[in-house]
């Protein structure tokens, strides 16, 4: 295990940081300390991070390449001395120096390259396979532009752009000898030579992907894995000075900012899908560039690409990579000359595919004729494909031409990513048991009668190391103290917390811990929105995207609800509560952004209300992150998960919620399921239409959300009051959030939810009131959340998707 003492610590960081900025320490700024502090743990890891490379090769060892368009890594100072093992250490010589480690690590810009759920999934799958010793590698876009920093003006949401490299990234190395060459455009000859077809690729376009790689460490290991992302350039000499002379400047500018454009930004949608030319090419950029760098390093070391899936395994983190398919099959076709056949077979059984939704927003298909513009080899492989798995449909179910047309992968002039990746891999997985089931017997039923062993559940996961371990330290050191320290390598030995679920001295420390997470977190609230809250109030938090089908208008409609009771009775007996928000809505989802202005406008009317005597406060946090998700989490009382059932695939910060001793009110969607399976129904509160309630609803009708408001008092209210003055002034302000409910019958039965949401909520009250009752299940929370560890998931992925982690010295 790596090891360092304080004293060499304290004279490196002096010795780098007057190497690098050319000054004093003492005259130093604040950044400057922390790019000094991030420089020397990058060197400190250079060395293992040589030799873990230098292992997987002289080894042999199967390489997982994680394939994604999002990694939401967050911050990677801390996390990165934590997992080397020195995060004490060095705080302790940094004081020394008269400097603050917690502080510095505040300085660091989010690597915000991600949207969500998916984006962060992948950033913990990184953290997992490090920490478990497997060899796997992230695979994305260096985005000049990550996900937009959202502020609030006069309550509604403005973006502004995320300007992450301003000040140098200190984790990445730019691998200039280590650039590809991606291919757009042109024509496909085909000749026929020596008794087969030749395609040549002719007249296209090319790109230089050129890699930036982020060392990720694991935990006390010794082991430093690779995130490498693709960041577009033109090619040198078609930017040249012959260009400039015959008089074609502007046009090499243009050839310039066209190239630079593909990584330049970050798509801001989530669950949502939009065919644009542009993610099209940041696609097939990456996933060529990356499957490029991959066969050449395997042919450097290993050789023999008829084995390739004996010692690669590349996975595709939703349908946004998938055509990694065709492009191993371009590869091995057009330039190592494979027949078809071994060709599919290498590449099928080398690809792995996770999907992530079931919304039908969300699925992917893109234009025939874009597609075969912008990638005509790459169109042409998959209309074979396309054309072998219809020959095998008609074979197998002759004559039923509807459901041959239902499963094609190009069918109605569109090529439907989804399809194409069932077919092309050999393992699709959903990530939580219900999100499989659904899978399985509705959306994909087709594919799982006839694909049955590709199938399977990923229940999601997240790593215990960033969202414990870093963000709640005194949390830990109480788990320590109890249960000693096996759960950090083996995180469900977390379940012997359970035993001390009713000590009273336990009890008085989790509401003490809880307590000043919630102090750190009502300071940050104060400097950003002036707000005092009460931290004897309970905590109520929701925070996540903000999409119709997470339902915070059902959220907001609740607080309305409680608003209008205490109106009618301002002595009414309930534990005071602080309603905390955050997220972030796509710049082009209008609902979402009215969402958030529903939510600003019901905070600055109930704050500033003196007859209801501060007990109530709603907060919405501006710009919601990883970062800010470490300190809210924590400080978490109550955990809302309330989207429409069978419509969140799994959810993660539901997990992250858990762990830090929050409990969760929570419809029976996605691993809130598995929640409740591992905590029991008396840790949770669950409300709301079960998945037969709402498929018979979907298939059947017999939804009138009119009905259901006129048979309610409180929801003849609350939604009156969004349409009559008494939020805003402007009456048709939050018309469209009233129509959607009223006159399009609610798509994700927020008002059919209501009345079992308050119940659910009344529970909470009289639940929190018991102190013993409340830790005590908190306490269960937490001794259950070890099975939520990523390193759980990433250990099935190992085993029943990848066949990594073991070796093949002998071959
Ligand atoms: C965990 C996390 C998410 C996912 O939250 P869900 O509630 O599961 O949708 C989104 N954003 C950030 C910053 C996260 O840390």
């Amino acid at each position: 295990m790596f090891k360092i003492n304080k004293e060499v610590f304290i004279k490196d960081y002096k010795r780098k940081f007057v190497e690098i900025h050319g000054v004093p320490l003492e005259e130093g700024s604040d950044i400057e300390k922390y790019q000094a502090l991030g420089i020397l743990v990058k060197d400190y890891v250079i060395d293992m991070w040589i030799n873990t490379n230098k292992r997987y090769n002289d080894n042999k060892e199967k390489q997982v390449y994680y394939f994604s368009m999002e990694f939401l890594l967050g911050r990677l100072l801390g996390n990165s001395l934590l997992n080397l093992g020195i995060r004490d250490l060095c705080k302790e010589g940094l004081k020394e120096l008269n400097i603050d480690l917690d502080k510095l690590e505040e300085l660091e810009q989010d690597q915000g390259l991600g949207n969500g759920g998916l984006g962060r999934l992948a950033a913990c799958f990184l953290d997992s396979m490090a920490s478990l010793n497997i060899p796997g590698h992230g695979c994305g876009i260096r985005y000049k532009y990550g996900f937009f920093e959202q502020k609030i003006i006069n309550g509604s949401q403005v973006e502004t752009p995320d300007v992450w490299l301003r000040k140098d990234n200190v984790w990445e190395i730019k691998k200039h000898n280590k650039a590809e060459v991606v291919k757009f455009g042109g024509e496909v000859k085909v000749e026929y030579i020596d008794g087969s077809l030749k395609f040549n690729h002719i007249n296209y376009d090319s790109v230089l992907a050129t890699p930036y790689d982020t060392p990720i460490v694991g935990y006390k290991n010794d082991v430093i894995n690779s995130l490498r992302l693709w960041s577009a350039e033109p090619i040198n000499n078609e930017f040249d000075f012959s260009s400039f002379s015959r008089g074609e400047y502007l046009k090499a500018i243009e050839y310039k900012n066209s190239v630079e454009a593909i990584s330049q930004v970050l798509y801001p949608e989530d669950s949502f899908y939009e065919g644009k030319l542009l993610r099209l090419k940041q696609q097939y950029f990456f996933v060529s560039a990356g499957i490029q760098s991959i066969i050449r390093h395997y042919k450097k070391h290993i050789g023999d690409l008829y084995l390739l899936n004996d010692r690669i395994a590349i996975h595709i983190n939703d349908t946004h990579p998938t055509m990694a398919i065709p492009e191993l099959m371009r590869i091995l076709i057009d330039e190592e000359n494979f027949s078809w056949d071994d060709a599919w077979r290498v590449t099928t059984n080398t690809i792995s595919y996770t999907n992530h939704t079931i919304l039908a927003e969300a699925l992917e298909k893109w234009e025939v004729n874009m597609f075969k513009k912008l990638l005509p080899r790459i169109y042409m492989i998959i209309e074979e494909i396309d054309r072998r798995f219809r020959e095998e449909l008609n074979n197998r179910y002759p004559y039923q031409e509807e459901k041959i047309h239902k499963m094609a992968i190009i069918e109605d002039g569109f090529v439907k990513m989804a399809h194409l990746a069932v077919v092309g891999s050999h393992s699709v997985n959903g990530v939580a048991k219900l999100h499989t089931e659904i899978l399985k017997k509705q959306e994909m039923s087709d594919f799982y009668y006839m694909f049955p062993r590709k199938f399977n559940n990923k229940t999601n996961g997240i790593t215990h190391r960033r969202w414990l371990i870093k963000s709640n330290p005194e949390l830990t050191k109480l788990l320590k103290m109890t249960i000693g320290d096996s759960w950090i390598k083996h995180p469900t030995d977390m379940e012997a917390f359970k035993r001390f679920k009713d000590d009273a001295v336990v009890q008085e420390k989790l509401s003490e811990i809880k307590k000043n997470n919630k102090e750190r977190l009502a300071k940050k609230i104060k400097e950003q929105q002036g707000i005092i809250v009460d931290t004897n109030s309970i905590f109520d938090v929701q925070v996540k995207r903000i999409h119709a089908y997470k339902r915070q208008t059902l959220n907001a409609l609740r607080i309305m609800g409680i608003y209008n009771k205490l109106l009618g009775d301002p002595n009414l007996d309930i534990p005071p509560r602080t309603f905390i928000f955050g997220g972030k809505a796509a710049p082009g989802y209008y609902l979402a952004k009215k969402t958030i202005e529903l939510i600003n406008a019901i905070g600055k009317k109930i704050n500033n209300d003196k007859r209801i005597n501060d007990k109530l406060k709603v907060i919405f946090m501006e710009n919601y992150n990883v970062s800010l998700a470490e300190l809210i989490i924590p400080a978490t009382d109550l955990s809302e998960q309330i989207s429409t059932t069978t419509k969140e695939a799994s959810g993660t910060s539901n997990m992250k919620f858990m762990m830090n001793g929050a409990v969760t009110i929570a419809t029976l969607d996605g691993a809130n399921v598995e929640i409740r399976d591992e905590v029991g129904d008396e840790n949770i509160i669950i409300f709301g239409l079960t998945e037969k309630e709402v498929v018979n609803y979907y298939r059947n009708g017999g939804y009138s959300s009119w009905a259901v408001r006129n048979s309610d008092n409180r929801l003849i209210n609350v939604t009156e009051q969004l349409v009559n003055g008494f939020y805003d002034q402007d009456r048709e302000r939050f018309r469209i959030i009233y129509r959607d409910l009223l006159d399009y019958n609610d798509e994700f039965f927020v008002l059919k939810d209501f009345d079992s949401y308050m119940n659910a909520q009344e529970k909470v009250d009289e639940l929190y009131r018991n102190k013993a009752k409340w830790q005590s299940m908190a306490a269960v929370n937490i001794a259950h959340s070890g099975i939520f560890s990523s390193d759980r998931t990433i250990q099935e992925y190992a085993t029943g998707i990848w066949g990594s982690g073991f070796l093949y010295k002998n071959l």
